[in-house]
């Protein structure tokens, strides 16, 4: 077996390039392992202990959101305060079981429920892979999916549609708005929009915005995901179908968000107000959950555009730099997937697949197969091998 323990720290060392040669890499999903190292050195601060006797009722609030454990909601609304990313002032702020479960809460609530025929959902290719799949499992009379934003063009005012808008946008990282010309409703989902991967440039203030522990913590196990909402008839009807759905959201599991996000918000309080400068140190040494991230995922990106940078067989995005307001300086952009490209084959997937790596072709996407998805957010070791295979797929003439 591999030593995995040598290859602790993010930055590449010998040994962590020479383990496990053979073994085959996961970069598939999103799944945001690399956080792991930041929690194992804040250590027993974030930890969670629930009583037998305790939470037991499926009431956490007397008040209209029944089901939203009230210190959650606070540490949201302190934690938006923190970074400068959205607006909860004056907002409805709705849990969910991940944004996964808000998302679809969104579909009900926006969609008219009173139509010849279902609202059309859209969001511009290349769209977060899930969102075909979750819009259509049920086939609602309600909504369906209608693909790429971009082609799609209400034909009456009657004609009932959602935008989707992710941005950052997942699977390419770019920053997006809405696309269709018309005045329906737009979800925006926010989950990567926190400064570790992209400059934060303004508080993001949109009728409905969705956000996950899954991506700013790396707590996706945790299934915790909030919505923040303008209008409290909309914010009232996705209550109603996390109800319908879940009678509620685990009050276990949103104590331990609760905690989460106060070690995030406290080690950043106890040093004033941002900007927080850019200093290394302040990652791992201070607790600073969002320098940690930055570090991680600066040292990634460039490391993987190096590594393609070796012959001209694969392509990587190149995002220019931004003025970011809470480290208050210009960065760059370092998304959570590297939407890869394959310049001289047409199956990219394939290509990665037969070297132990794993990634999501860009077919799911509504784009082609010469684009893969590759995750940024494994654990150290992972990753070291995976830069490692493309240093030496790189320098091969196909
Ligand atoms: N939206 C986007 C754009 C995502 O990439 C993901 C996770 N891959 C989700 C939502 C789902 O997040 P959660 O774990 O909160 O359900």
């Amino acid at each position: 077996g591999a030593n995995f323990g040598e290859c602790y720290s993010y930055f590449a060392d010998e040994n962590c390039l020479n383990i496990a040669s053979d073994r085959i890499i996961n970069l598939d999903h999103g799944d945001p392992t690399m956080f792991a190292a930041y929690w194992h050195a804040v250590g027993g601060a974030s930890t969670t202990v629930i009583l037998g006797w305790q939470r037991m009722s499926y009431f956490a609030n007397k008040q209209l959101f029944w089901f939203v454990e009230q210190e959650l909601e606070r540490e949201i609304r302190s934690l938006h305060k923190v970074v400068g990313n959205a607006v909860t002032e004056g907002r409805h702020i709705v849990i969910g079981t991940g944004s996964t479960q808000l998302f679809q809460a969104a579909l009900y609530a926006l969609a008219p429920p009173d139509r010849s025929k279902p609202a059309s959902v859209v969001s511009a290719s290349p769209f977060y892979s899930s969102y075909p799949l979750i819009t259509d499992y049920l086939k609602s009379e309600i909504y369906r999916w209608a693909g790429d934003a971009m082609s799609f063009q209400p034909q009456s005012p009657n004609d009932a549609y959602i935008e989707l808008v992710t941005s950052p946008n997942n699977p390419d990282g770019t920053t997006r708005h809405p696309v269709v010309n018309g005045t329906g409703p737009v979800v925006y989902d926010l989950a990567y929009y926190w400064p570790h991967y992209t400059p934060i440039i303004a508080a993001a203030d949109h009728d409905l915005m969705l956000f996950t522990v899954s991506k700013s913590t790396g707590h996706a196990g945790t299934r915790i995901g909030w919505a923040i909402v303008k209008d409290v008839e909309v914010a009232k009807r996705m209550a109603k179908f996390v109800e319908l759905n879940t009678i509620g959201v685990s009050q276990d599991a949103q104590i331990r968000a609760t905690h989460i996000l106060r070690t995030v918000v406290n080690a950043y309080a106890q040093k004033g107000s941002s900007p927080y400068a850019l200093d290394r140190r302040e990652g791992l040494d201070r607790n600073k959950l969002f320098h940690y991230g930055y570090s991680v995922m600066e040292y990634r990106w460039r490391q993987l555009q190096a590594a393609v940078s070796g012959g001209d067989r694969f392509s990587v995005p190149h995002f220019p730099p931004e003025f970011c307001s809470f480290f208050g300086e210009m960065i760059t952009p370092h998304p959570a997937f590297a939407w890869l490209r394959c310049n001289k084959e047409s199956d990219c997937h394939g290509v990665l697949k037969a070297e132990g790596i794993l990634t999501r072709s860009g077919l799911h996407f509504g784009a082609n197969s010469e684009y893969v998805r590759v995750s940024m957010l494994d654990q150290h070791s992972s990753f070291n091998i995976f830069l490692n295979r493309m240093k030496a797929l790189s320098s091969v003439e196909v």
